[in-house]
């Protein structure tokens, strides 16, 4: 037995298991690549173990003995990445946060929750649900992810127009540093006392510590919400449809915009054929939503945008969460992955059009579409989706070449890279493009400082060099 299962053991016991069953269902993520490779016979192998510490403590234990013995940790959450975040080697560990699971503590005088980071997303929110308040995250994942994956990967919720994403709902946290140590950022509703270290937290996808606790502000839920969906000429007039909802200060949780291709995919019933569907959820109390949802209609008709069937949104909610399995669709020969990247109002349409023209010049390109779900004052994602079918030994390089036109256009137009998805290994060379060469460096120094043997996901997010 290797000496630091042998550690582990002594220290941990049941906490750590070594069972194959338990390795299998550890070594990767969600990862449509990763999935690829395993699917075209290339197994991804088996970590030396898989340990889910049962509280802070012991998982500060566990990254000493880690390090203590020079072994690499790939911390994991719910293991619903989709980019290559959690692939754990031969002989690296795994620390899975779900044995740091529930609600520690809710106080409804100052809507604050706070959970163990290896808490499932919607057990998290049904626990605050219960008591009449809502986190307001809803990403599709969020019966497969974790609370603590949400902090790590900066993810985005469905609602997180009006609500914010993770990054905004987050009041304080915990976090076991590569170190061993134990930081807590300090709980208090805004300070002035030197930078945020929570942001150092966010977004780290397991390269600068386990993130142990997780506290949000909250919300009381919503007293009412009002459903209406507008169909636009295209995309492009969709999209200025949006940014003048935005603009004055309307603020509906959902805003999606999908284009003609999406339009029929999901709304087939209600879309007439070449439009673009927009749909939005009004929330609040119930003189803000008849406010808001009578506002956002008259500035979609201004527009030209034409009422669609209620049917539509409910669909929409109906549906929300349901995703094909990968292997179904290489079953069918098909190659498919979703992309999400971020820009202005400006050059939205412009990426929007450049991104298909990319996906376009790949052979075999069967399907290309897109829509868009977070909106911003200054700007919006887009959410690509695309389908190739070439032969089967051209599968992985179809794949990449994909990635690599939608990664070109966004990097050409100077556009966000990364909307909510994260890094992880399949955006990795990309992140010089975003955060410049200074950028990369300034990581490159935090890592070094924090993890000087980069023990904690190397491979990950930091680009080498
Ligand atoms: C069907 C589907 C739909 C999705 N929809 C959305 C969506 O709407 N919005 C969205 O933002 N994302 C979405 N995702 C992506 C994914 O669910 C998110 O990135 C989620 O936040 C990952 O959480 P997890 O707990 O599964 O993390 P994991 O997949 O386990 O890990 C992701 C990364 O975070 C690190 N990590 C996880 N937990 C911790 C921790 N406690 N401390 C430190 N590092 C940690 C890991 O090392 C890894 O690098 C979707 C994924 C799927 C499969």
């Amino acid at each position: 037995m290797s000496k630091v299962l042998a550690a582990l053991e002594a220290a941990l016991g049941d906490a750590v298991a070594t069972d194959e069953a338990i390795l299998k269902a550890h070594c990767r993520d969600y990862w449509s690549r990763s999935e690829l490779t395993d699917w075209l016979g290339d197994a991804q192998p088996l970590p030396l173990a898989v340990v889910t510490p049962r509280s802070t403590e012991a998982m500060a234990e566990a990254v000493r003995l880690c390090r203590a013995h020079g072994t690499v940790m790939v911390t994991r959450g719910g293991g619903s990445g989709v980019c290559g975040g959690v692939l754990a080697d031969r002989d690296q560990v795994v620390l899975s946060t779900r044995g740091l699971d529930g609600l520690e503590h809710l106080d409804s005088h100052n809507l604050l929750a706070t959970f163990g980071a290896g808490t499932m997303g919607m057990a998290a929110e049904e626990a605050v649900a219960a008591e009449g308040f809502t986190i307001g995250n809803w990403p599709q994942s969020i019966a497969l992810s974790t609370v603590g994956g949400w902090v790590a990967t900066r993810a985005s919720g469905q609602y997180s127009t009006a609500y914010g994403n993770t990054e905004d709902l987050v009041y304080d946290l915990e976090a076991v540093l590569p170190d061993g140590s134990i930081f807590r950022s300090r709980p208090t509703p805004r300070a002035a006392a030197g930078p945020d270290l929570r942001q150092l937290l966010l977004g780290s996808e397991g390269t600068l510590g386990v993130v142990t606790k997780v506290t949000f502000s909250l919300r009381p839920q919503a007293e009412c919400g009002i459903r209406q969906a507008f169909h636009f000429a295209d995309f492009a007039t969709g999209i200025e449809a949006m940014r003048e909802v935005i603009r004055p200060g309307w603020r509906p949780p959902v805003v999606r915009l999908y284009d003609a291709r999406e339009s029929r995919r999901h709304f087939r019933d209600t879309c007439p054929q070449g439009r673009a569907m927009l749909i939005f959820l009004h929330e609040g109390p119930e003189a803000h939503a008849e406010a808001e949802a009578a506002a956002v209609a008259d500035l979609c008709r201004a527009r030209g945008g034409e009422a669609a069937d209620k049917q539509t949104v409910d669909d929409w909610f109906a549906h929300r969460n349901t995703v094909p399995s990968w292997r179904e669709l290489f079953e069918q020969g098909l190659v498919v992955d979703t992309i999400e990247v971020a820009t202005d109002w400006r050059r939205l349409n412009a990426l929007y059009e450049a991104t298909l023209a990319k996906f376009a010049a790949v052979p075999g390109l069967v399907a290309a579409s897109a829509h868009s779900s977070h909106a911003y004052r200054s700007g919006a994602n887009l959410y690509f989706t695309f389908a190739v079918s070439p032969e089967r030994e051209a599968m992985l390089g179809a794949y990449d070449a994909c990635w690599r036109g939608a990664m070109e256009a966004a990097a050409e137009l100077g556009a966000g890279i990364a909307h909510h998805h994260g890094i992880g290994r399949v955006r990795r060379d990309w992140l010089t493009t975003e955060l410049g060469a200074p950028g990369v460096a300034l990581l490159r120094t935090v890592k070094r400082a924090l993890d000087p043997d980069g023990l904690m996901n190397p491979g990950v997010l930091i680009p080498e060099g």
